[in-house]
């Protein structure tokens, strides 16, 4: 492995302007594949779900998905673009054994979408505005095996199996336009961008936009300008990035990468580059082709597209509310400060929130179930909040045992940890571990006489007036009960009988 020389982070802003441009791959979630009648359901037999189109067998015809052309208008009209009258596909030709036909079906000058933005909000709240360059429909590729070397990679491999499943499955493919005057931030304003427009894509129901699963992959494109310089450096672009974090940390590591290449007088090479989880790096990939290299002519086996404007306008008319307009309506329905709901916003928990009000939770208990209890569990054990295996309903059921007295706070908590550890619903891990609130008022009313005998002095304290100080009787109480007394009550009881008002 070749060291890489970097700048340090300060000292490349210092002196230059990073100039991004993002590349996202959404694939569609249609029930066939873009261009013929193949299931999209990826199964396990490799090249089963195939057919001559997406062989491309010579004289297969192709035909248009109509909801992958539908798909492509709603994300083009939710990020603000103009829909194309008029538009072709176009082949972009290049051999790739993962590519039967040696052409990629695309778009090339003719996209179905062009000229849009997208508002980001940054964690400080500040609102970025990205411009929108395009949104294009392509098809994907299939999938390569390299078997028999120890990388997995094609060097030192033995042979290649090839799986063509994934072959012509519905793309979209969204590119910016230059992104300047993020400074600093501009890592910052990648993974902003992205988080935002995957949030845009489940919030219109056209992909589930998983970026583990390969369904949403960003390819990062990044230059750096001397401070004060109108024109471009040259780029290198990181390319499938699939993940938020990784998002974030190719823009940084490149910026770093590329200052070090050019205060040491080295020139960017402009090529792909590979992105490596385990440490934040990139390395070369190949020597960026340039679009005439592709040899691009409209595609002569498909019929134009050419959206009819009151279908359009229709399609607009049923976008759902945005995510960004979503969220300013629930911190203000939540009562939550920004701050809040950036917090909220991270943790990937507002939808688990909204479900669990749905499901009959008050919404500050649901919030504070998700951002406390689960939310610790998700950082401890490296998951995700929606990954846990505990679902909306169960949390509202907790709240629901909490507000009727069946639990305090902290049998909640142990009921949350046995719902965690798959011990069943919530009812089942309170039968089975015991976790109900004594609200046997004799066994009670005990626990408070033996607490205030054990405790003469406090007692004389809050006879006297002081009533804060019953909090250390609770406390005694809880602890007798392990916990399972309802706190309020046992402080009612205290103070009845102390002969204090509460
Ligand atoms: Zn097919």
């Amino acid at each position: 492995m070749t060291v890489i020389d970097l700048e340090s982070y300060e000292d490349a802003l210092a002196t230059y302007d990073p100039v991004m441009g993002l590349e996202v791959h959404v694939e569609l979630g249609t029930k066939t594949k873009m261009f013929c009648g193949c299931s999209t359901e990826l199964k396990q037999d490799a090249n089963s779900q195939t057919c001559p189109v997406c062989l491309g067998l010579p004289g297969a015809l192709p035909v248009v998905n109509e909801i992958g052309v539908e798909s492509a208008i709603k994300i083009g009209l939710a990020l603000n673009c103009e829909i194309a009258e008029w538009c072709r596909f176009a082949r972009k030709n290049y051999f790739y054994p993962d590519m039967p036909k040696n052409f990629q079906t695309s778009q090339y000058d003719e996209p179905i979408a062009f000229d849009g933005y997208l508002d980001v909000q940054l964690e400080d709240g500040e609102i970025f505005r990205v411009q929108i360059e395009r949104a294009h429909m392509e098809e994907d590729t299939g999938k390569s095996t390299h078997v028999g070397g120890a990388t997995g990679r094609i060097h030192g491999a033995s042979h290649s199996l090839l799986d063509y499943n994934r072959a012509g499955i519905p793309l979209i493919e969204i590119v910016t336009k230059p992104i300047e005057g993020a400074g600093a931030r501009a890592p910052e304003v990648a993974k902003a961008y992205v988080a935002e427009l995957r949030e845009l894509i489940k919030a219109l129901g056209v992909s589930e936009a998983r970026m583990e699963m390969g369904q949403m992959r960003c390819d990062v494109n990044l230059s750096l300008r001397p401070h004060g310089r109108e024109a471009f450096g040259t780029r290198s672009e990181t390319k499938n990035v699939n993940s938020l974090r990784s998002v974030e940390r190719a823009a940084r590591f490149e910026i770093q990468r590329h200052a070090a290449v050019l205060n040491s007088g080295g020139t960017i090479v402009q090529e792909t580059r590979h992105f490596h989880e385990e440490d934040g790096s990139t390395t070369a990939g190949r020597i960026k082709d340039n679009a005439e290299d592709y040899r691009y002519f409209p595609e002569p086996d498909l019929v134009p597209v050419a959206p009819a404007r009151d279908w359009v306008e229709e399609l607009r008319r049923g976008l759902p509310e945005l995510p960004r307009l979503r969220r300013a309506r629930l911190k203000e329905e939540w009562g939550v400060s920004e701050h809040d709901m950036q917090s909220i916003l991270n943790a990937g928990a507002v939808d688990l929130i909204v479900a669990t009000a749905e499901a009959g939770a008050p919404a500050d208990q649901a919030r504070k179930w998700w951002m406390g209890e689960l939310a610790r569990n998700a950082n401890e054990t490296g998951r995700a909040l929606d990954e846990l295996g505990v679902t909306p309903g169960q949390v509202a059921r907790v709240a629901e045992l909490v507000a009727k007295g069946d639990l305090n706070d902290k049998l909640a908590r142990q009921v949350l940890e046995g719902v965690l550890a798959g011990e069943g619903d919530p009812d089942a891990v309170v039968e089975k571990r015991g976790l109900k609130v004594v609200s046997d008022e004799g066994a009670l009313s005990t626990a408070v006489d033996e607490a205030i005998a054990a405790n003469a002095a406090i007692a004389d304290k809050i006879r006297g007036g002081k009533v804060a100080a019953a909090g250390a009787l609770v406390g005694a109480v809880m602890k007798a009960t392990r916990g399972q007394a309802d706190a309020a009550r046992v402080r009612e009881l205290i103070l009845e009988k102390l002969g204090v008002e509460g």
